[in-house]
């Protein structure tokens, strides 16, 4: 099968080669098409996200990527939310569990963040009012509201889940998160068989704080899914476990919750879990279902037989060693 590959930045390039090895373990082979995105194609293409990239994952349908960097409140606009956009990736999975022999405060989480990833106040639309006020608009349309609910409800229904639960701020944003909510209700009225929960974001948090394994399928807007998946990702061992995946109509990119990691970047300490994860549900969507599973067990024995993690995990290992244990469980 053809796949394209983005490297990323920082931590990308280590990680998303980690994946790519142990694809190759799992006996699938992969044709990856290599596409510039980040730091170093601003610097070659004179744009982070250069239109031949965008073309080559239409062309291919599925992606994996590596993380990129973004500047902070100067230059380009963000790749992922341009990618995001560009490709109509209109829903963030991002699957929470627990993984033994990974220590937490928690066991038994399993759950799935779903993030619509087009709109909300991530759709970019910021401009200066005057000189020393700014406005941020937080966008919500019927559209693709419903649609996100559907695709968390369809999930639902696909994995045998019980509980969607919408979460939102619609007692202070009112028209917006209103909009929101009467569309998550509309949309849950198709779905008796799926009991439908509501509830005000900040409890969520105070909740999943107390109890995660409460949860079951959240969805909501963009700027409370990125925040949400973060703090999930933290229940069950942190950036370096938690895969996921942006999902449109007709193409998908998939890739971890973490981003390009300057700070351990190049020392070998990178955890490639979450981006070997991601590379499993690549595997999932396109229907190699048995592949994406071994590489799930195997990530699970690595875990267990504690050998070679990087210092994420506990471990005094680097993102070599746990590359080589991954490979040899998968191959086993
Ligand atoms: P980050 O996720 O890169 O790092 C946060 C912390 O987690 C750091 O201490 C880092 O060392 C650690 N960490 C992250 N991934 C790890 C891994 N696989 N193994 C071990 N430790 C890991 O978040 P940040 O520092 O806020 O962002 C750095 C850059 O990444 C920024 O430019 C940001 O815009 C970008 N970013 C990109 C994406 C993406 O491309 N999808 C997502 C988030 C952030």
């Amino acid at each position: 099968m053809q796949a394209v590959l983005i490297d990323g930045d920082g931590i990308g390039p280590e990680v998303t080669a980690a994946a790519c090895r142990v694809v190759a373990a799992a006996g699938v082979k992969v044709d990856w098409i290599r596409a510039p995105a980040g730091a170093a194609a601003a610097a070659d293409y004179g744009d982070p996200l250069p239109d031949e990239t965008l073309e080559l994952i239409r062309r291919y349908r599925v992606a994996l990527k590596g993380p990129v960097t973004t500047p902070v409140g100067r230059g380009f606009r963000s790749v992922n939310v341009r990618l995001r956009q560009g490709l109509d990736l209109f829903a963030s999975v991002r699957p929470v569990t627990s993984l033994a022999g990974v220590t937490t405060p928690y066991e038994n989480v399993d759950l799935v963040v779903v993030r619509e990833n087009t709109e909300g106040l991530y759709a970019g639309l910021e401009h200066e009012v005057v000189p020393g006020v700014v406005e941020s608009v937080r966008l919500v349309t019927r559209a693709a509201a419903e649609r996100i609910v559907r695709f968390a409800f369809e999930l639902a229904r696909a994995r045998g889940r019980r509980v969607v639960t919408f979460c939102h701020k619609a007692d202070v944003m009112r028209l917006s998160d209103g909009l929101f909510l009467e569309c998550a209700r509309a949309v849950a009225d198709d779905y008796p068989f799926v009991l439908f929960d509501e509830k005000a974001i900040d409890n969520v948090c105070l909740e999943l704080a107390a109890d995660p394994t409460r949860f079951d399928v959240l969805v909501m807007e963009n700027q409370f899914g990125d925040l949400i998946s973060d703090l999930c990702a933290g229940l069950v061992g942190g950036l370096g476990v938690v895969p996921g995946a942006n999902i449109g109509g007709r193409n998908a990119v998939f890739e971890a919750v973490h981003g390009s990691a300057p700070d351990i970047a190049g020392t070998g300490r990178a955890n490639p879990i979450a981006v070997v994860r991601s590379a499993a549900m690549l595997l999932d969507h396109v229907g190699r279902h048995e592949a994406a599973a071994q590489i799930e067990r195997a990530v699970a024995a690595t875990l267990q037989a504690g050998v070679g993690l990087t210092p994420d995990l506990g471990g005094s290992g680097t993102t070599a060693t746990l590359t080589d244990e991954l490979v040899r469980q998968v191959a086993r």
